[in-house]
């Protein structure tokens, strides 16, 4: 197998050398760039398998940056890893609404990150033996056949419903934004509006009926489908 490929953005030296070290040992290849703007010349150089980054940086922003990643279709793909240090909660809503997928707390043990990465990066492989039918609790859903049961009863779903369903019993209670699922259900590049999910969720916690509440919504973010 090709080794994975790392891009960190940091720039504090310490913490920087600390995670290349243990990313390393684990068999990844790291590059280092200390500031937003060289990390992203690092990437259009030679892209990477996943981002590591941090929120405050010279140059760019990690903000600024995950926003400019997203927007062009040759980067927008790319897991990121944010590292958010304490005071930083809003940031950190603000960039998994843009699109990262994991986000590490200073500060935090290297260990917490090899493992985060590897998830991310294990959760982004399309699997051999993808089952037809996903079962969360009491709900199934048949995916070649289009077709729910609740706790046995057929529940008829639209094309829309369908896929928001099907997208978040296969991203298994990881929480999407409405971004993230306008994006993933609709198509929908970015900016429109997102009352549109909202009812779609709400029609369809209506046809999941006793397992309605498996469907959490995360305020401030998005949704989740409850393991
Ligand atoms: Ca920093």
């Amino acid at each position: 197998m090709a080794q994975e490929r790392i891009l960190l953005i940091e720039d504090e030296p310490d913490i920087a050398e600390v995670l290349q070290y243990n990313l390393e040992k684990e068999g990844f290849a790291v590059e280092v760039a200390r500031r937003g703007d060289t990390g992203l010349e690092a990437l259009r150089r030679e892209p990477a398998d996943l981002l590591v980054l941090d929120l405050m940086l010279p140059g760019i922003d990690g903000l600024e940056l995950t926003r400019l990643l997203k927007r062009d279709a040759a980067t927008s793909r790319l897991p990121i890893v944010m590292l958010t240090a304490r005071g930083e909660e809003v940031d950190r809503i603000v960039g998994l609404e843009l699109g990262a997928d994991d986000y590490i707390s200073k500060p935090f043990s290297p260990r917490e990150v090899v493992l985060r990465v590897k998830a991310v990066l294990r959760r982004l492989q399309p699997e051999d033996a993808v089952s037809d039918l996903l079962e969360v609790g009491g709900i199934q859903l048949d995916v070649s056949g289009h077709q729910l049961r609740v706790r046995g009863r057929e529940a008829p779903l639209t094309a829309t419903e369908f896929r928001l369903l099907r997208l978040l019993m296969e991203r298994g209670g990881r929480v999407q934004t409405r971004g993230q699922l306008l994006s993933d259900v609709w198509g929908y590049a970015e900016d429109i509006d997102s009352r549109t999910v909202d009812t779609h969720i709400r029609r369809l916690r209506r046809k999941l009926g006793p397992e309605a509440d498996r469907i959490e919504t995360v305020i401030g973010v998005g949704y989740r489908l409850r393991p």
